[in-house]
């Protein structure tokens, strides 16, 4: 299948990973909206939440906010969007399912360009 993000989860193509286990990989965002954007990937090839797995979507938002708090702990953002496309015309644009967690800053958004120095960051506050 010709899936970017199944490749990413075999390990064929490269990615700053923050975190993984047995069901999912969590990766910076290629093309952050802000510094810290990072996407929370299943394992498993489903498009969207129309046919997400069952037991990926119940461990998912713990998840979700435990990759949250370490993005809260190592940047320090203002708020955080947490967003989740499903479909073409709602501006899915890799058919994977994925969720993205965005930091938001009240000013400028911190400068980090090294994303395997930022991906370690976030990852050494995951508690
Ligand atoms: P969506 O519009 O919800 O499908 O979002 C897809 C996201 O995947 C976008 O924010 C892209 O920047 C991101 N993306 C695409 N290719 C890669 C990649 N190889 N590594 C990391 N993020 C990617």
């Amino acid at each position: 299948m010709d899936c970017i993000f199944c490749k990413i989860v075999a390990g064929e193509i490269p990615s700053h990973k923050v975190y993984e286990n047995d069901s999912f990989i969590a990766i910076l965002d290629i093309n952050p909206s802000e510094t810290g954007h990072t996407l929370i990937i299943p394992r498993k090839h489903n498009e969207n939440i129309f046919d997400l797995d069952e037991d990926d979507a119940r461990e998912l938002m713990p998840l979700a906010k435990k990759l949250a708090i370490a993005i809260d702990r190592s940047l320090h953002p203002d708020g955080m969007n947490i967003r989740q496309n499903n479909g073409t015309a709602a501006g899915q644009e890799v058919m994977h399912y994925h969720l993205h967690l965005i930091p938001r800053y009240s000013g400028a958004s911190p400068d980090k360009k090294d994303f395997t120095a930022l991906a370690e960051a976030i990852s050494d506050q995951i508690i």
